[in-house]
């Protein structure tokens, strides 16, 4: 199989190509299609399967036809898990003036509220800092207002740590238009309850 199979447009199959990547992983051969159709997805997947470009590769390909104002709000649990992906991100989207935001615990709030108040397209985040930004201040609440796409990743790790709190917070802060992608690597108890979240338009992934 080929990415161009998959829908993905010229440009970014490029951009893979560049990076070594030229037959889409099991899990991007079952995503992105259906991501790039509209639809919610909930998938299980490890680190290591290529579940990051299964979500970036369809919201770049969405960014590079309306880049308007926030466009994705990725959650994952960890500082470095955050800069991993928006290295991917980076990666994929550098011909294109991609601008990607890490806000994550340990940097300056201040220099983060500037930062989200610029509005970049994407905006990988830890849920206790990015609360912390939409619960103070009204402006960055607007910002996010109109997200497209939201991304839990690691969200068994996610539940795990605690964040249901800001998690709430994040799903009720942002566009209800948005489309949804959780990736997880396992099914646990918890996750079930975040099924709520997922409209019938959901497609269901399990390698
Ligand atoms: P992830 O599961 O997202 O943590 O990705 C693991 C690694 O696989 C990353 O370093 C990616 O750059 C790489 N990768 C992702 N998709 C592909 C692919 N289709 N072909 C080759 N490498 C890939």
């Amino acid at each position: 199989g080929s990415f161009e199979e998959l829908g993905v447009a010229e440009w970014l199959v490029g951009a893979c190509k560049e990076l070594g990547m030229r037959h889409p992983t099991p899990v991007q051969r079952a995503c992105v299609p259906q991501i790039l159709k509209g639809k919610d997805v909930l998938g299980m997947a490890q680190t290591g399967s290529g579940k990051t470009a299964a979500f970036a590769l369809p919201i770049l390909q969405r960014l590079g036809e309306n880049p308007y104002g926030i466009f994705a709000l990725v959650m994952t649990p960890t500082r470095e898990l955050a800069f991993q992906i928006s290295d991917q991100f980076k990666a994929l989207g550098a011909g294109v003036h991609l601008r990607c935001a890490v806000v994550v615990g340990g940097m300056d709030m201040t220099t983060q509220a500037q930062i989200l108040m610029e509005r970049p397209h994407v905006v990988i985040a830890t849920p206790g800092r990015i609360k912390a930004h939409i619960g103070s201040d009204p402006d960055i609440a607007a910002a996010f207002s109109k997200t497209k796409f939201l991304v839990l990743d690691e969200a068994d790790l996610l539940l795990d740590r605690g964040f249901q709190d800001e998690l709430q917070t994040i799903f009720d802060g942002i566009s209800k238009q948005r489309q949804t992608l959780l990736f997880s690597a396992t099914m646990t108890g918890d996750l079930q309850a975040l099924r709520d979240l997922f409209g019938h338009r959901a497609f269901f992934y399990q390698a």
